[in-house]
């Protein structure tokens, strides 16, 4: 190939990108895919027909960039937050990227970068640290406790202390799967200075209120970052979203690209989400598997991490890589997240979880 004999160390990369790895979950080419935590259910049909139809009509009209503020797009996001939490949610309120991790590096790009730092809990999100790179914001990891709970105090205390210029707190957590209750979210915002922004990508599948309902009482620092990746079985259109104060949404401006979200975007997320209430009824279906996938992991004697989200950490393997091979070698794909002796699988359709939990019976403890 073309430049092939160039190697990596051979390029003037940044110092500090040397040696990093980037982010990597596997897309093998297996019968059961249960490692991305993405809804198994396919748009129903009529949302598929909506979405063709909205491309042909914007197709005329690719000459043209799209609105760069995604006018429409963000009222119908707002509308949808308002009706789910109660909060009341308004355009102004609202910014649209491709997919959260966009949304989270616009947000590192106003509010981290050089000279700044990122504080997160781990075992969190893997994306946090690496946008943290990206943007050249120091990342400060602070531990969970070792069931992977989070201990608001130590959490507020290490905020309070470190004063991080960008807090992240995942609720539902990714990859353990619990949530943060809304008084230990107020807890760390009391201590904090910097931006908060709570990480709700899996937020439709918990039980537990919004932290939107803090937006009011700490409106100059509290960000809430969802997506339409999980729930709304939109992974593909690449649709994340933020609830914020106005002040906060134009900070934003500063950084995105402009035209970042494609007409063809915007239209399909716009069609995906008039049929909200047909996708997110999927919900209830996947807590419930999700629920007895749980117990039957527990009866085979695996140790389950309590989980309010669409995917559950589980173990103890004495070889957690060798365990994941296993489950490939089976036609299951989950994810080794890199916590020691621990796994976790995205919950699937009845069929699926049934050829996971077949496969987990093998390496039971
Ligand atoms: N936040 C969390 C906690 C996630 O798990 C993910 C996806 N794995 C994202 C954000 C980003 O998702 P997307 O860019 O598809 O919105």
């Amino acid at each position: 190939m073309i430049g092939g004999e160039v190697r990596l160390d051979d390029l003037p990369l940044r110092e500090d990108l040397r040696g990093r790895s980037p982010y990597g979950a596997p897309q093998l080419d297996v019968p059961v895919r249960l490692n991305t935590n993405e809804n198994p259910y396919p748009p129903p049909r009529e949302l598929a027909d909506d979405v063709t139809t909205a491309a042909a009509e914007i197709a005329k009209g690719l000459h043209r960039y799209p609105d760069r503020d995604a006018v429409a797009l963000r009222t119908d996001l707002a509308a949808y937050l308002t009706t789910s939490t109660g909060v009341r949610v308004e355009l102004g309120n609202v910014w649209a990227a491709n997919g959260s991790n966009e949304i989270l590096q616009q947000l590192l790009q106003a509010f981290g970068g050089p000279g700044r730092t990122a504080i997160g809990f781990e075992p969190s999100y893997s994306m946090h640290p690496i946008i943290a790179a990206g943007t050249r914001t120091e990342w400060l990891p602070a531990p969970r406790r070792d069931d992977f709970s989070l201990d608001t105090r130590a959490a507020a205390e290490i905020v309070a202390d470190r004063q991080p210029d960008v807090v992240f707190v995942t609720s539902p957590n990714n990859p353990t799967g619990q949530s943060v209750p809304l008084d230990d979210v107020r807890e760390i915002l009391r201590a904090a200075q910097g931006i908060v922004v709570v990480d709700e990508a899996y937020a439709e599948f918990s039980s537990r209120q919004s932290a939107l309902c803090l937006l009011e009482e700490f409106p100059s620092t509290l960000v809430v970052s969802r997506t339409m990746s999980k729930a709304f079985a939109f992974a593909g259109g690449r649709l994340g979203y933020l609830a914020a104060a106005p002040a906060i949404v134009d900070a934003l401006q500063l950084v995105r690209l402009p035209y970042h979200l494609s007409s063809l975007t915007q239209a399909a997320a716009r069609a995906a989400l008039a049929h909200a209430d047909q996708t997110l009824a999927s919900v209830a279906t996947l807590a419930k598997e999700r629920d007895r996938v749980v117990d039957a992991l527990s009866g085979m004697g695996f140790r389950v991490v309590p989980s309010d989200a669409n995917f559950v950490l589980f173990g103890h393997f004495t070889d957690a890589h060798a365990a994941w091979q296993s489950y490939v070698d089976n036609g299951v794909l989950i994810r080794d997240v890199g916590i020691a002796h621990h796994l976790r699988v995205t919950v699937g359709t009845p069929e699926e979880n049934d050829a996971f939990l077949a496969a987990s019976k093998e390496l039971a403890p």
